[in-house]
């Protein structure tokens, strides 16, 4: 099946209905901070790539966020590289693959770094405040907070699908793209 492109304008909504936590956090990240860690940019840009998102629409998404803090000579010199590789186009010239959940969830994530998995590497009350912020009801936080705290991340982050899409489908999550396909096929119908 061919993949429908998705334009970068449409990344703000998407963040919101369609996106597992993980990237939504990234991406919520890049928008106030303007900047990102090498393994956001990776983990964040292969699932972009991912979802359906071009070449020319990644660099312009990085470069409007990253020139708010730097001059385009040092994006297009630091940055626009990656997101290149990302894509296959420098470098060993590879066909990356977005990072499944195993991998993410497996990631050493330090600190000042937004990637690796919600469930995984955040301090749960901040997790649950965050979750409160975003509108889930107390009963939904409580329970994939609960979870959380067992180590069931992919079951916490199936929990905070069905939260989202206001669904019992405890679907089994173990790629962030195969989140985002769900989700927009729940959603598109
Ligand atoms: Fe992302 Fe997977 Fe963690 Fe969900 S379980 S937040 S998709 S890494």
């Amino acid at each position: 099946s061919v993949k429908a492109v998705i334009p970068i304008e449409t990344l703000d909504t998407l963040s919101v209905k369609s996106y597992p936590l993980c990237m939504r956090q990234l991406h919520e990240h890049l928008r106030t901070a303007h900047h990102m860690k090498h393994g956001g940019r990776l983990q964040y840009g292969l699932f972009l790539k991912g979802i359906g998102v071009t070449l020319e629409d990644s660099l312009r998404f990085w470069r409007e966020e990253f020139t708010k803090i730097m001059d385009l000579d040092k994006f297009e010199k630091q940055y626009a590289y990656n997101v290149r590789y990302n894509y296959g186009k420098e470098g060993s010239k590879r066909n990356y693959t977005p990072f499944s959940c195993l991998k993410i969830i497996n990631n050493t994530v330090g600190p000042g770094d937004c990637h690796g998995c919600p469930f995984r590497h955040c301090e749960p009350n901040n997790l649950k405040n965050r979750l409160i912020g975003y509108g889930f009801d107390h009963q939904a936080v409580h329970d994939i907070i609960d979870i959380t705290k067992k180590g069931h991340y992919q079951i916490a982050c199936s929990k905070y699908f069905d939260a989202s899409h206001n669904v019992d489908l405890g679907l089994g999550i173990n790629h962030p793209n195969q989140y985002f396909e769900e989700s927009q096929k729940l959603i598109k119908g």
